[in-house]
């Protein structure tokens, strides 16, 4: 996520709450993407440091919890930028050319100068984020799905350029062997499941009985890996989307909830002001007078009712909106209950980090670490690939 410094409930909602899922089911990494902020901040980049560490506060705030997923900021480990470089030298030119948000993008914020360097690479520097964890996985809304596709070429490309071998074969037949002679018979007939039928599933089941293979070396994960597939090491991953449901948060005026429409309400916003904010929403403009009847459908407090209310509430509002059985005070109470009721115990999780800021920076510290130690074991295996191994 790029350091956009405190975020709000829309973020919690379409993004967070999401990653605090994952978390408990796969080894997660997530990070500041300062660099990415470059691309488009280039000329204006003075809070970075700071966005990046409300952020991360925030992320604490929300649930992610340090000690089950790795939290790091993404300048702190430069093998990012050095794998870039290097998937630099073989990514055609048409290829990010043609990623779609690239136009997108530039027409959006057709106030900058976007014609730069870093702005067309901007996906090639995301792949090398997700290429150098070897994730298999990545959570992305629809919208991103053709940057993993490029991300996965990249990878293919990469793996067809730099994994070839002299004896592969030989080699991969000696990594079968040290599976031990069960799961070396089941590997082959997945294999050839896979080769012959082309069937997915056995490929798939191939993949868990590697990862699960604890005694392989790096060097024959990698040949095993590539052998099921063709006759060249995987020394780069190809990663899958892990579709999100994009969940639609509504802002205070019924606008998509966003910064640059000033329509939120932050993550660890004052309970005073959440229930103010909320108090002053627009409703629907025909509802004047407590006495006029009204229709929810036209109210932006109706599209948070939806987020925030179950049924009962729902036919409540439906029932006294339409009739002027309810005020619109009235109404918005549930709303403001629900929100503060889902934000105390985030305002309690902050609490430890605004009060000694050193803990996040210090988690940020660990997670670096850690991220660094996986980002240079592939750097290795890319380095050697590549014929840049000096060791
Ligand atoms: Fe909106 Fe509720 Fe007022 Fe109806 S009663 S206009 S739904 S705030």
């Amino acid at each position: 996520m790029r350091p956009t410094g405190r975020l709000h409930l829309g973020h919690y909602h379409g993004v967070l709450a999401n990653w605090v899922k994952l978390q408990h089911e796969y080894p997660c990494l997530f990070f500041v993407a300062d660099w990415h902020a470059l691309t488009t901040a280039y000329d204006d980049p003075g809070t970075i440091t700071e966005n990046a560490y409300e952020m991360v506060v925030d992320w604490l705030a929300a649930g992610i919890d340090p000690t089950q997923a790795t939290i790091f900021i993404q300048s702190k480990v430069p093998e990012h930028a050095e794998l870039h470089l290097l998937l630099s030298m073989m990514t055609p030119l048409g290829w990010l050319e043609r990623v779609p948000t690239y136009k997108d993008q530039q027409e959006k914020l057709s106030h900058k100068d976007l014609t730069t360097y870093g702005f067309l690479g901007y996906p090639l520097l995301q792949a090398a984020d997700i290429l150098i964890y070897r994730a298999d996985k990545v959570p992305v809304g629809e919208d991103q799905v053709p940057h993993i596709e490029f991300t996965r070429e990249l990878a293919r490309r990469f793996n067809h350029l730099y994994g070839q071998e002299a004896g592969f074969e030989d080699k991969a037949r000696e990594a079968v062997k040290k599976l031990g002679n069960k799961r070396a018979k089941l590997y082959d007939e997945l294999r050839t499941r896979y080769q012959e039928q082309g069937e997915e599933e056995a490929l798939a089941e191939a993949h868990a009985l590697l990862n699960e293979a604890q005694s392989l070396s790096l060097g024959d994960r990698e040949r095993l890996f590539g052998w099921l597939e063709g006759a060249r090491k995987m020394i780069l991953v190809e990663p899958d989307a892990l579709l999100t449901a994009s969940a639609r948060m509504p802002g205070l005026d019924g606008q998509k909830m966003s910064k640059s429409y000033g329509n939120t309400i932050a993550l660890r916003e004052d309970a005073e002001v959440v229930t103010k904010k909320i108090r002053t929403m627009q409703t629907d403009p025909q509802r004047m007078r407590r006495t006029d009847t009204g229709n929810p459908e036209k109210c932006p407090v109706w599209d948070l009712h939806q987020i925030y209310s179950n049924d009962e509430v729902k036919q409540w509002v439906q029932a006294g909106c339409r009739s002027a059985g309810i005020g619109c005070i009235e109404c918005k109470q549930p709303v403001i209950d629900a929100v503060l009721k889902e934000q105390e115990p985030m305002h309690e999780r902050a609490k430890m980090y605004e009060e000694d800021p050193q803990l996040v920076k210090n988690i940020i510290a660990d997670g670096c670490e850690k991220a660094r130690k996986l980002a240079q074991e592939t750097m290795r295996d890319v380095r050697e690939a590549m014929g840049l191994d000096y060791s």
